[in-house]
This record gives C-alpha cells, sequence and structure tokens, in this order.
C-alpha cells in the first residue's frame, strides 16, 4: 500500500503516531485517527513527522471542511506525505447503522472502537431545508432522572473527542452533506443540540474539545449560536462552559420545588433549585437576544398544574429565559404519563402571559424511539 515508504521508515511513523495519543484512538492496524486532535495538537504532530506547519491547516481543511477520510484524495498535501500519513494514521467515522421515522427524522447507532454503542438524532426542521443533530456526550448517564430511559442505562464510558466530533461527521457523510469543491455550502445538519445520551457537562473537557472542533472557521465553522448544550444542572461547570464555548444553554427544570426535583431529578439533592438559577442569572453571555432555555418534560399529574406553571414564572425572575415545554416520550417500563393537550396548553399559556416564550415541542420520531429521553443502546439492551 506504500511504495514510497520502507518498513523501517513505516515502523518509525507508527511509533510517532503511538507516542501521541490515548489508546482509543488507535485502530488494530496500530494507525492512529486524526479525528478529535486539536488544532495544536495536528501541528505539533506535523513537527513530530518533520514537516512544516502549514500542513496541519491543509490537513484540517481537508479532514473537517471537505469531510475527505482519504489521504491520496487530499491532492494539496502532495504524494510523499500523503503516503506517509496513510502509513500511520486515518481518518476515521464511526460504524453506523441508521434507522428512518416516518417523520423523517433519522436516529443512528454509532459502533466505536471497543464496541461501546451511542444514538445520534437528525430532526429535520419541516419548514425550513435544514435540521439539527442531536448528539451524545456519554454512553449511559449515571444521573438516573427518573423519567429518562437514558438514565435506566449505567454509564459505561464518556465518549472521547473523536467520536462526539465522528457523530456529527457521521451524519453529514450519511447526508453528503460536505461543502462541495465549487463553494456549496451546507444547509440541513446547521445545529447541533448536546442532547443525545448522557450529561454533557460531566464529560466537559471531550465535549469543549469536540465543539472548539466544530466551531473552528476553517473546518465546520457552526457558529457557537448554533450549539445548544444541555444540563440536568452540574452548577459548578455552567459558568466555565459559558465563559470558554459561548455556546446557548439549555437546563432541564421539570420541577419547580425541590421536593419534586429531588425525585425526577435526583442531582437536585447536590445542586438545588436556588443554586440551579443563581448560576442561572451568572450564566456569561447569556441576554435577551440570547435567552437560556429552560426544558420541563410534562408528566401527567406530576407537575402540570396551572399552580406550577405560576411558580415557574416566579423563578425565572430576572433570568433571561424561554421555556421549552416537552411532552412526556414514554419508553417501555416507564413510570409516568403524558400531560394532556389542555393541561400542556393550559401551562404554556400562563407562562406565555407572563412574558416568556413557551414552544410546546413536538415529538419527533417516537415510533423509532427517537424522541427526547428515549435514547438507549442496544448493546446494554441485549446484556440485560
Ligand atoms: N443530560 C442532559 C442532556 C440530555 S437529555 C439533560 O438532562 O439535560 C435532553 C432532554 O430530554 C432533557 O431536558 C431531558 O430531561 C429530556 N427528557 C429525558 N427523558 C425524557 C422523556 N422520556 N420524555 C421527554 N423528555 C425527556
Ligand atoms: Fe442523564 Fe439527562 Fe437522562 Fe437525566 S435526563 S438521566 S441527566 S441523560
Amino acid at each position: 500500500m506504500n511504495a514510497l515508504l520502507t518498513e523501517a521508515e513505516r515502523e518509525r511513523i507508527l511509533a510517532k503516531a503511538a507516542l501521541f495519543e490515548p489508546p482509543a484512538a488507535v485502530g488494530a492496524d496500530g494507525r492512529r485517527d486524526l479525528v478529535g486532535l486539536t488544532r495544536p495538537e495536528l501541528a505539533a504532530l506535523m513537527t513530530e513527522l518533520g514537516e512544516k506547519p502549514f500542513r496541519a491547516g491543509q490537513l484540517w481543511h481537508w479532514i473537517y471542511h471537505r469531510g475527505e477520510t482519504r489521504f491520496e484524495r487530499m491532492t494539496s498535501l502532495g504524494k510523499p506525505l500523503a503516503a506517509k500519513l496513510e502509513a500511520g494514521f486515518t481518518v476515521g467515522r464511526p460504524e453506523a447503522s441508521d434507522q428512518v421515522s416516518l417523520d423523517g427524522t433519522r436516529k443512528f447507532l454509532f459502533r466505536f472502537r471497543d464496541g461501546q454503542q451511542a444514538e445520534t438524532v437528525y430532526i429535520p426542521d419541516r419548514e425550513q431545508d435544514r435540521g439539527a443533530v442531536c448528539l451524545s456526550s456519554q454512553v449511559g448517564c449515571t444521573l438516573s432522572c427518573r423519567f429518562c430511559h437514558t438514565g435506566t442505562q449505567r454509564l459505561a464510558r464518556n465518549l472521547g473527542v473523536a467520536e462526539i466530533v465522528g457523530q456529527f461527521m457521521g451524519v453529514r457523510d450519511a447526508y453528503g452533506e460536505w461543502p462541495s469543491p465549487q463553494g456549496e455550502t451546507p444547509r440541513l445538519l446547521s445545529t447541533i443540540v448536546l442532547m443525545g445520551m448522557g450529561e454533557p457537562l460531566y464529560n466537559y473537557e471531550n465535549v469543549a474539545a469536540a465543539m472548539r472542533i466544530v466551531m473552528d472557521n476553517e473546518g465546520i465553522a457552526l457558529s457557537r449560536r448554533r450549539i445548544t448544550l444541555s444540563t440536568s444542572g452540574v452548577v459548578p461547570m455552567m459558568e466555565r462552559a459559558g465563559a470558554e464555548l459561548g455556546v446557548n444553554l439549555a437546563v432541564s427544570l421539570h420541577a419547580v420545588t425541590d421536593e419534586l426535583r429531588d425525585e425526577l431529578v435526583p442531582l437536585n439533592r447536590k445542586y438545588p433549585i436556588a443554586m440551579l438559577m443563581d448560576a442561572c442569572r451568572r450564566y456569561p453571555g447569556a441576554s435577551n437576544a440570547r435567552r437560556i432555555t429552560f426544558e420541563y418534560v410534562m408528566l401527567k399529574g406530576v407537575n402540570d398544574s396551572e399552580a406550577e406553571a405560576r411558580a415557574l414564572v416566579r423563578l425565572l425572575q430576572g433570568i433571561p429565559a424561554k421555556v421549552n415545554l416537552i411532552p412526556f416520550n414514554p419508553w417501555p417500563g416507564s413510570a409516568f404519563e403524558p400531560s394532556s393537550g389542555n393541561a400542556v396548553h393550559r401551562f404554556a399559556r400562563i407562562v406565555m402571559e407572563a412574558g416568556y416564550s413557551a414552544p410546546i415541542r413536538t415529538p419527533r420520531g417516537q415510533d423509532i424511539l427517537a424522541a427526547c429521553g428515549q435514547l438507549k443502546t442496544l448493546s446494554e439492551r441485549r446484556q440485560k
């Protein structure tokens, strides 16, 4: 495969590649995946390989702007560098399979090197020719919110940077959504929501590195305004995420008293509502133009009364907020029922009359268990 290199040179490059990375990024053939390296890491790697720093920029362009996975097609690199890279490296994608819902929502199951799996959902916007990609940050979740299917799956592990970015790139591959050489830009995959499996602020370093990669202007170049991170309320990490990444914040509130929230979102026992609201008031970059979204899953007879809607309005005072009402999506064995349409509308009206936008989220992809809180990977289901 590498006529240009001797066996000894190949060995030497592999040794350097191995030095560079955690084992998870190295394939069975010993080659290291370049996806997930930050820009400075890629530049350092080029220096290691005796290449000029501008090569890192070229590679970055091919990997993240053009979506190219084969070094031989990265024409600007030249054959000798392409051969060197081929010997020690890959531009990988997680293995994907997918299911399409009747409403066009598409759920991807990604399988990573160690066999762990995570789900990613593409949600097309019906009106416009675009859509959002819902990324997972962990395999499973430690937090066990009572209404969430993912929460019934034990945390297997955090996802790595390449695995987080790889979900997005894999979905782009599936839609052929990379800019063409003629400069046509992708439109379908224009938004990222970190609302899949896992708690993104419990895997902050990897999530942050992945978001920096997708925001880099010479690559995928998504604006931070097109990225929303959803947290169940990991208070100590919220300010840092806002200051460092500047992405939109969504907070999974779901209850207006500590008594109920302790039950529904057990993390509340550690970071109760007052503390959470305080962290929201301090969230860097929130303003009337960039409001914090409060997610509220509507559970019949549990949190959907008019009194609770009024209490919610009081809680939000002084926070640039909008409310997202999520009809509960049932899953096999779940203990709750969705609120009635009437209850949801009454709740929404009270919030709206107080001056907050309060859209009711349309469930998408329920037939394939792709809606909010329904994600859970097969690997775990099979083990049971
Ligand atoms: N762990 C993060 C992000 C993933 S969950 C968080 O909790 O915010 C994304 C959203 O889906 C959260 O608001 C979560 O509370 C909500 N959700 C979980 N299970 C749900 C279900 N069964 N029906 C509707 N929404 C659900
Ligand atoms: Fe984890 Fe979010 Fe599900 Fe809670 S709602 S169990 S934090 S994924």
